[in-house]
């Protein structure tokens, strides 16, 4: 097994460390993420792979990646956070329809894909922490478009020796969503609500991490900090596996015959499930076109188009507020491995990024984006697509997912390319249930109160209400501190103390 090491997308000196090192560091010292200084192949594998169970996948792929763990390491962390308290048995579900295949990633306790990677970060950390002999606690800092927040505080609630601040857009998220991160539970645990947007808090969260003097502050208390954002590689690679997980089922059901190139579609916010899809494919995965969604927020959609990343635009708050972002981070690793993999030119288009707002990359880096196509619909469009997929297959799809599955008719309608898609379906409709039920009845009354709306919708859809939804009913509100957006340093200061 090759020997895989990690480097900053923006450091010259091309300095490696090992993964369980930038997993517990989350981002550089100089401002950027960490990379994989190269992807083992794993085509070879393939027939060993298809006979493997989720677990045992994921013990796999992350055994290639994170390759100063011992199997056992790994497999202790698989077993944990895969198991059936956490996830429905199967842990993913895949719902095929003709030529298009919805990849379910939200069977986990906080009902989004974010479970997915945060169901099993704290249990590497824990394994970093024991290997690197670390004595300080870790403070994890994270911003939140809504969903990462909650399965971040699910996943560390509770964790001896990690503490955890999640900061949110007060008016940003869907209440479910609201719900879910206020009523966390756990001593370790610290929820604040900003009138900003999430922009304001990643560009925040990103500064402290890597502001030296804070650090310092900090390790003088005995704390470091990490990242749950997927910032950290800790988040990216766990959401890998379950592109090659869906493949080689699709394989097993005979969707698809084996080594068959497929389509991946994404709705897209910060480029990390995407990214995962992408990295999956230079590990070997028969992938033809990645389509990147956006929802009406279409800065992605305008850069993929005409090679230029400019945020100086109208931010919009939608139906599908996990999106709702203006500055994609991991873009910067897209751009990192596009551009040779030179961390100069990736530094000049961060540092345009960071003063002027915009930054347009090279003809040759736009030749290399091939990979992918970019589309984006409109809160009408996702609505009507919704409304169709239910009205034409019986199957509810969130407000997410139908982004990204209008932006695949247009990629079809576009190309003609009728290469069999997966779909990924990023969180339960219940999460979104209001914008869900809207589309799809008249019968919606916005008068109504949640649960009973909730219970509605379960007739409707046939799907049971999960216990993570139910459970809000009776849940103890146990936060409410609200900020503004231009006071989250000082905020952080006084949660910790410094
Ligand atoms: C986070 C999220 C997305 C966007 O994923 P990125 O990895 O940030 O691109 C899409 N849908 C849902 C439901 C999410 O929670």
């Amino acid at each position: 097994m090759a020997s895989i090491k990690y480097l900053s997308t923006r450091d010259s000196s091309k300095r490696c460390i090992s993964s369980s090192e930038a997993i517990l560091r989350g981002i550089a010292d100089d401002g950027g993420l960490f990379v994989p200084d190269k992807f083992p192949n794993l085509s070879s594998s393939f027939e060993k792979m298809k006979e493997l169970d989720y677990k045992g996948l994921a013990s796999f792929i992350l055994g290639e990646l994170f390759s100063d763990f011992t199997i056992d390491e790994i497999d202790y962390c698989t077993q944990n956070a895969y198991n059936t308290f956490k996830f429905d048995k199967g842990i993913v579900k895949i719902s095929t329809y003709e030529k298009t295949s919805f990849l379910e990633l939200f069977h986990g306790q906080t009902l989004a894909f974010k479970d997915m990677a945060l169901s099993i970060l704290p249990y590497l950390m824990k394994a970093s922490i024991k290997k690197h002999n670390i004595k300080d606690k870790i403070l994890i800092l994270t911003a939140t478009s809504g969903d990462t927040g909650k399965a971040a505080l699910e996943g560390f609630a509770g964790i001896d020796g990690i503490d955890i601040i999640v900061f949110y857009p007060k008016n940003g998220v869907s209440n479910i969503q609201e719900r879910q991160m206020l009523t966390q539970k756990g001593e370790n645990v610290k929820v604040v609500a900003i009138r900003g947007n999430f922009d304001d808090a990643q560009s925040a969260v990103k500064y402290l991490l890597s502001d030296a003097c804070i650090n310092g502050k900090l390790k003088n208390k005995g704390y470091m900090f990490s990242s749950a954002n997927s910032i950290n590689i800790g988040r990216l690679v766990p959401q890998i596996v379950y592109y090659f997980y869906a493949y080689f089922n699709l394989v097993k059901n005979n969707v698809i015959i084996n080594k068959e190139n497929i389509n991946i579609c994404v709705p897209t916010g910060n480029f990390g499930n995407i990214l995962a899809a992408f990295y999956a494919k230079k590990m070997g995965l028969p992938v033809n076109k990645l389509i990147c969604a956006s929802n009406k927020n279409n800065v992605l959609t305008d850069f993929f188009n005409d090679g230029i990343y400019n945020k100086n635009r109208e931010f919009y708050t939608t139906i599908s507020p996990s999106m709702d972002i203006l500055i994609s981070s991991n873009l910067e690793r897209l751009l990192y491995h596009l551009s040779g993999e030179d961390p100069c030119y990736v530094s000049s288009l961060m540092d345009s990024l960071k003063n002027i707002g915009k930054y347009s990359i090279n003809e040759k880096i736009k030749a290399s984006l091939n990979d992918f196509y970019a589309g984006f619909s409109t809160e009408a469009e996702t609505r009507k697509e919704i409304d169709r997929i239910f009205k034409k297959h019986s199957y509810v799809i969130d407000t997410h997912t139908a982004v990204a599955s209008a932006v695949h008719n247009k990629y079809v309608a576009a190309t003609g390319d009728n290469t069999h898609t997966i779909i990924a379906a990023t969180a339960s409709f219940y999460k979104f249930f209001r914008d869900v039920y809207s589309s799809i009845s008249d019968k919606y009354d916005k008068n109504k109160d949640d649960f009973t709306l909730i219970d509605e919708m379960k007739k409707i859809s046939n799907v049971n209400i999960p216990q993570a939804i139910s459970d809000l009913k009776t849940a103890d509100i146990l936060h409410n501190t609200v900020i503004d957006k231009g006071d989250i340093v000082d905020s952080f200061i006084n949660i910790a103390k410094l």
